[in-house]
């Protein structure tokens, strides 16, 4: 077949600040800095500052293929390093600090990081790490430290300010090849150590073209958006990068993330889409009911990274006339692979049935196929009803691990570990990870499931089920609730309230309660530490 006669230009970032610069030159992105003020410019005098930092990078010895860490919150910076490393053809990999100080030490030897760049805040954890990673050769600090006594005794430092105010603002962006690595992100590894997904500029471009579309964030300069999804957990969704191709103004929210931070923000912004995983609107719903308030220019909030419970779908719907977009992505799929969305003929069903179709994970945005495999790989039908292996291809998934020597893949398909629902109309719901589901008697109960419906009840503000061992049943769940401040709740109340509402062999014997569970370094509820106590 005859090849188009079309140009063939590479897709890079580097394309997309020059596209944001150029077009939405005058776009804001408003900042909070790390001691506390907030911060603005514009998209034009991000992508200045882009290219000083290009400069800068340069002249502390490092060129293309390098790679550059990051310890850092949500914060003008931060976006520039996005830009400016992976612009130059380096590699910027964002670090989570909340990860245990020796898989941090992991992940940036593993990585091969050259500089690392960090906040002040992070300061004591560099200490206490940076002997142990011989090939950093330049520690970055973002801003200005609290005091220099913090910093003291952190090797090879040196202040981002300063290197900027050294370099000129000229830089022609290289052209290279767009499968080039441009981002690294390590997996949360929860057993074993974590695995690196290495993005390319490509799979990163297509997909902040697709977040842009309608059915996904819908951003344009119409939009203010707030991502409260961390940098370091899988680039913030991609949003730096899909609010610089729609031209939406970007709200950085740094580290004040509770929920009467988050709430003045909003609102003081006029932020009218945010991101971000159930726990940070749980913190924050309970703040503006606590005080009475409402959403004035909050019209849609994206969540993902673990189940959006049906409890608070209702409410941001009923009581904040806020819609709820719940995705499905993990870090091996760069950002949201799946999106749930309302048909036109379901706007018109009760709220309750709405809200059933929106606690589902969607159908899959252009660029990604998904199908749900039995445990010999078959296809299982797309009924809704039957469970599978859930497994992802497309343009953003990766294809091997970071200097892993085997494919994870199987026929040319991604194994999530997530166990999911596919139905006619193509919409997927996950009912649970791999090694959550709760196998008992040779039939599985979904902890997500009991988990939503136990949330339902108006005294409890977090829920979670593992499967203990059982002699007879081989497993059973065990329910962890949370009681909401003030309230009084007891097993035997909470288990009558799940017996009306679930099939009877789901209900768990036993309830524990708890003054706070486990939370993991991207606010997900971490079971592992449930079940290494409670097992
Ligand atoms: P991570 O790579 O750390 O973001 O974790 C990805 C995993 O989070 C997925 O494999 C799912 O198990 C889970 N996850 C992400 N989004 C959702 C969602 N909307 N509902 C349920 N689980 C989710």
């Amino acid at each position: 077949m005859p090849h188009g006669m079309m140009m063939e230009l590479p897709l890079l970032l580097s394309g997309v600040l020059q596209h944001a610069e150029a077009q939405f030159g005058q776009v804001e992105v408003v900042s909070r800095e790390t001691h506390g003020p907030l911060f603005r410019y514009t998209y034009a005098d991000c992508a200045k500052r882009s290219r000083q930092l290009a400069h800068a990078l340069a002249s502390l010895g490092l060129k293309a293929g390098d790679v550059v860490g990051s310890i850092a919150w949500n914060n003008h910076r931060h976006l520039e390093s996005y830009y400016a490393v992976s612009g130059s053809g380096m590699v910027m990999h964002t670090c989570n600090p909340r990860l245990h100080p020796d898989q941090l030490i992991y992940i940036i030897n593993h990585a091969e990081d050259r500089v690392v760049l960090f906040d002040a805040t992070f300061a004591p954890l560099v200490k206490a790490i940076a002997a142990q990673c011989p090939g950093v050769m330049a520690w970055v600090c973002l801003g200005d430290a609290p005091s220099t006594a913090a910093l003291e005794g952190i090797p090879h430092l040196h202040s981002y300010d300063t290197l900027l105010d050294k370099a000129s603002d000229q830089f022609e962006w290289p052209q290279f090849d767009e499968r080039t690595a441009a981002a690294l992100c390590y997996t949360s590894g929860t057993t074993g150590n974590p695995k690196g997904v290495l993005y390319t500029h490509r799979a990163i471009v297509l997909n902040a073209i697709s977040s842009c579309l309608p059915g996904l964030l819908n951003l344009s300069p119409q939009e203010t958006i707030l991502p409260v999804v961390p940098m370091f957990h899988i680039n913030a969704w991609c949003i730096p990068y899909s609010s610089f191709v729609g031209g939406a103004k970007l709200v950085l929210p740094g580290p004040k993330l509770d929920g009467a931070s988050l709430y003045e923000l909003m609102e003081s912004e006029g932020v009218t889409i945010s991101a971000g995983v159930p726990t940070i609107w749980q913190a924050l719903l309970a703040h503006v009911e606590q005080h009475h308030l409402r959403f004035t220019t909050m019209r849609r909030t994206a969540v993902g990274g673990s189940a959006m419970p049906k409890a608070l779908i209702a409410k941001f719907m009923d009581i904040y006339q806020v819609e709820v977009r719940h995705g499905w992505g993990m870090t091996e799929t760069t950002a949201v692979a799946t999106m749930g969305a309302l048909s036109p003929q379901q706007r018109s069903l009760p709220a309750a049935a709405q809200q059933d179709h929106l606690a589902k994970q969607g159908k899959t945005v252009f660029g990604v196929s998904i199908k749900v495999v039995d445990e010999n790989g078959q296809d299982i039908p797309r009924d809704g009803q039957t469970q599978g292996e859930l497994m992802v291809r497309g343009h953003w998934i990766v294809s091997t691990y970071h200097k892993g020597d085997t494919s994870p893949l199987v026929d040319g398909w991604f194994p999530t570990g997530d166990i999911a629902t596919i139905d006619a109309d193509g919409v997927m719901q996950i009912r649970d990870r791999v090694k959550d589901v709760i196998k008992t008697g040779g039939e599985w109960i979904s902890s997500i499931d009991l988990e939503n419906v136990a949330l339902e009840h108006p005294a409890v503000a977090m829920a979670a089920v593992i499967g203990v061992e059982d002699p007879k049943w081989g497993e059973r769940p065990l329910l962890f609730i949370v009681r909401k401040p003030s309230a009084t709740l007891e097993s035997a109340e909470i288990l009558d309230f799940l017996a009306g509402k679930v099939a009877k062999w789901w209900v768990p014997e036993r309830v524990v309660f708890l003054d706070a569970l486990p939370l993991g370094g991207t606010g997900k509820i971490q079971k592992s530490e449930l079940r290494k106590v409670y097992r």
